[in-house]
């Protein structure tokens, strides 16, 4: 229809049709608290509410993402063979598919195995976007809630995800810290028909190590990404160890050049340099001790680079408004289905923002 005939009745019902999709609120940004910082007249901002590594990317990262620049009037390689060589140099010898983020990665794999009515498992509280990708793919999701401390029960797990084609578990997960223990993903893996995608976006901060499942189940996927550890959040890469058979349909489902040549490359060099982001591992473990000792707050045990707090009697959205006005940006938990509303997720950060995050956290009764 033309424009001229859009009104406000034709927008609202457009509106409508699309709400019927995306029921649920969407992914939420930390733009506003940054907003509520700055009308403090705070111009040095602490921001603790994504999980970024703090520090720029490796030098080698930047040289050849720059470098990459310079072929860009080609289009990238389709299979990402230098990406995958420089996986396999990392990791060892595994099957590997790539992605915009894991995001993307999560996405791709979703459009690959799910139709229309097909079941997906989540266990819950977790990161939101697992059950975006499924009701995009209009997929009916099943919630397996975690216990009183946020563990998996395996039990449990194997029963509700019995039906389930894909189910997702985060570990550490995303916003609780949690842990699963490999033997319980073993447990689960080996009783479950369907596949298991094993977020392990904040595995490098953890002292775990769920690759070796790889060679023992053809039902596991693990999801990876250079956002994190590698410092490339803004390049968008991501990547999973996939079983052989599963890696010719992906590409298939996969639009034709996902993920671009400099991003590509860049994550090769961040790979290359080696260390993986060493210094900021460092960092998080001393930090991370730090916060649970020294936090007036209960810390729920964590193997990643942020911590869940207990905000009570403030909720989290109260806590979140009372920190930004003195500058420390973090996440409310309040969006995260399965939580109740007295949480905040805090990464760990430069040292003067972690200073400032307990300083101003503690000054709260
Ligand atoms: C950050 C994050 C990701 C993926 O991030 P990308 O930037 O898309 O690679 C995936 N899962 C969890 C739990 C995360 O927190």
């Amino acid at each position: 229809m033309p424009a001229s005939d859009r009104n406000e009745t034709t927008g609202s019902r457009f509106t409508r049709l699309v709400r019927q999709q995306y029921l649920s609120g969407g992914y939420v940004f930390a733009t506003p608290a940054v907003a509520r910082a700055r009308g403090k007249g705070i111009s040095r901002i602490a921001r603790l509410a994504s999980n970024e590594n703090p520090w720029p990317p490796s030098d080698t990262a930047i040289r050849m993402g720059g470098e990459a620049l310079e072929g860009a009037n080609r289009y990238p390689d389709e299979t990402m063979a230098e990406l995958v060589s420089a996986l396999s140099r990392h990791h060892g010898d595994y099957s590997f598919v790539t992605g915009v983020g894991m995001d993307g990665v999560i996405e791709t794999l979703l459009r690959t195995m799910v139709n229309p009515g097909d079941k997906v498992a989540v266990s819950v509280p977790t990161f939101s976007f697992y059950q975006l990708a499924a009701r995009a793919q209009s997929a009916d999701i099943i919630d397996i809630p975690r216990q009183a401390d946020f563990a998996v029960e395996p039990r449990d797990f194997i029963r509700k995800a019995r039906e389930a084609k894909v189910s997702f578990l985060c570990s550490p997960n995303n916003p609780t810290g949690t842990v699963t223990p490999p033997g319980d993903v073993r447990e689960i893996l080996s009783k479950i028909d369907g596949i298991l995608f094993l977020d392990n976006a904040y595995v490098e901060f953890s002292e775990i190590d769920y690759r070796p499942l790889m060679r023992e189940f053809d039902n596991l996927v693990i999801g990876r990404t250079m956002s994190k550890a590698f410092a490339l959040a803004g390049a968008r890469v991501g990547y999973a160890f996939v079983p052989a058979w599963l890696a010719p349909f992906y590409q298939r489902a996969a639009t034709p050049f996902t993920l671009n040549s400099i991003s590509a490359q860049a994550a090769i060099g961040a790979l290359e340099a080696g260390g993986g982001g060493r210094d900021y591992i460092t960092s998080v473990r001393h930090w991370r001790k730090r916060f649970s000792d020294e936090c007036r707050f209960p810390v729920s045990p964590s193997g990643a680079n942020f911590v869940m707090i207990d905000s009570r009697p403030y909720s989290g959205t109260e806590m979140t408004g009372m920190l930004a006005d003195r500058g420390v940006i973090v996440r409310s938990c309040a969006s995260f289905p399965g939580l109740s509303d007295h949480f905040i997720r805090v990464s760990i950060g430069e040292d003067w923002e972690n200073e400032l995050f307990l300083a101003s956290i503690n000054s709260f009764r």
